[in-house]
């Protein structure tokens, strides 16, 4: 008996864990290796880390995603780099053999050169970024409740969010709503209601890969949560007592006790050790260039998908979104069955089937774009609430999510504001 072709793919996210699933019916042996045990729903972070979702409503065991496919087991592990010549991945704790290997490990925060600012304002990109978030955003409300002096309490009431794509925007949404509308009440020194939520770009406007009308929108919505934008802010200083801009004007001092970031990411670094094992080429994003297959250039057996691959698609490479990753999962696993003798041999190119995009601005506004048809207010909201239930992977998480959304939208509530342990970030 011949052993069964070997797929290892790296990643539970969006692109690794729909790879997976998408060979579920191919005669061969999947193995999903991730250093985490969950899948994460990344485009609700913002809401675990301004309490309004917990964790477990957008994280899921990938082995329990998993669990009826015959084919595929999952191995919790961190993938340090690969043996290209040899086909082994190699693991913190010992190696893997591949046939066909498919890498989907994602992006990192990054901090444009400045490292000193990441302890200082925290990225959102994993669950525990979302944690450190929440319990800053909280713990600031309650200094300030402490705090005699009306120009430090000030300082406490100030959160400055840097970079205005969706992050940025969804993220000072939700922290308006927190402050101004969740929060009112429910202290007797300060008032929540004097908060300022200051939103910051370099750029000459928000959400800068939409139409220009609809970053005009989304401005609209977000003053209505009480959110100042400052575009045309580019940051200089961070430190733990508040953010300095250079403005045409000079520069500028804001005093705010919490810095959020939200100002860029890069290709994860395990994208740097391919690089080193195969050759290949990264971007300015450090995101490995993939052929028009996807694969690495002259290494057939190893696909990079999702984030962490660099995909040209029409002269412009394809943004880091969750259907990127998907339709290049369920490309890869169709190159996979077809080399093996299954199914039908799929195009020698990638092709895109761009669905437009999408951003939310608190509790029931958002900015959608499909295919020149544009979207605003609370039916492009009422299409983001719906896409985002439909892809989260488990039944229960959408019942969960569902659940607290009714409640979020009835009464403001936001029953996940909870204080826990600090880790020291
Ligand atoms: C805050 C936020 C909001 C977003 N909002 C949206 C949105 O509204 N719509 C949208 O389409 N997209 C959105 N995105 C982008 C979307 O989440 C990503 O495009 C998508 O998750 C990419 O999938 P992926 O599989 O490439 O990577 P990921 O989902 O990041 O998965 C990577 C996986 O690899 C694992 N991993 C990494 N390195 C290693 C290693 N060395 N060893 C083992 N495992 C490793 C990680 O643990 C992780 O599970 C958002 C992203 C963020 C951060």
């Amino acid at each position: 008996v011949t052993a069964a072709h070997q797929v290892v793919v790296v990643g539970g996210g969006f692109g690794g864990l729909y790879t997976a699933q998408s060979l579920r019916r191919a005669s061969l042996d999947v193995t999903l290796v991730d250093r985490r045990n969950f899948h994460l729903f990344q485009p609700l972070l913002y809401q675990v880390a301004t309490g309004g979702l917990s964790p477990g409503d957008i994280a899921s065991p990938v082995r329990h995603a998993l669990k009826g496919q015959r084919n595929a087991r999952v191995l919790l592990a961190e993938v340090t780099g690969i043996e290209a010549t040899r086909h082994r991945l190699l693991l913190n704790d010992g190696e893997l053999a591949y046939d066909t290997l498919v890498l989907a490990s994602g992006v990192v925060n990054h901090y444009l050169g400045r490292d000193a600012w990441r302890p200082l304002a925290p990225g959102l990109k994993e669950l525990e970024d979302a944690l450190r978030i929440r319990r800053r955003v909280l713990a600031a409300f309650e200094a300030a409740e402490r705090e005699a002096d009306p120009e430090r309490r000030e300082a406490w009431l100030t959160f400055v969010v840097v970079g205005a794509g969706p992050t940025g925007v969804e993220l000072a949404g939700a922290l308006g709503e927190l402050a101004h509308r969740t929060l009112p009440g429910e202290f007797r020194a300060a008032d929540p209601r004097r908060s300022r939520v200051i939103l910051l770009d370099a750029g000459e406007r928000i959400l800068p890969s939409f139409p220009p009308p609809l970053s005009e929108r989304a401005c609209g919505s977000l003053a209505r949560l009480g959110v100042e934008i400052r575009t045309g802010a580019s940051v200089v200083g961070i430190d733990a007592e508040g953010v300095t801009v250079e403005t045409a004007g000079g520069q500028e001092r804001i005093p705010a006790r919490t810095a959020l970031w939200a100002a860029g990411v890069q290709g994860a670094p395990l994208a740097r050790a391919v690089q080193e094992a195969t050759g290949c080429k990264l971007d300015a994003m450090g995101r490995v260039i993939v052929a028009e297959n996807l694969t690495i250039p002259g290494f057939p057996e190893i696909f990079v998908i999702g984030d962490m691959a660099h995909v040209e698609w029409r002269g412009r490479p394809l943004p880091c979104i969750a259907p990127a990753a998907i339709q290049e999962a369920r490309y890869v696993s169709r190159v996979i069955r077809a080399r093996l003798g299954g199914g039908v041999t799929p195009p020698a190119r990638f092709e895109y089937f761009d669905k437009g995009m999408l951003a939310t601005i608190g509790r029931s506004a958002a900015v959608a774009e499909f295919r020149g048809l544009r979207f605003w207010g609370f039916a492009a909201w009422l299409v983001w609430l719906v896409i985002h239930l439909l892809y989260l992977i488990e039944f229960e998480n959408r019942l969960l999510v569902l659940i607290q959304w009714s409640n979020q939208y009835l009464r403001s509530s936001r029953g996940s504001r909870l204080i826990t342990a600090d880790d020291g970030g």
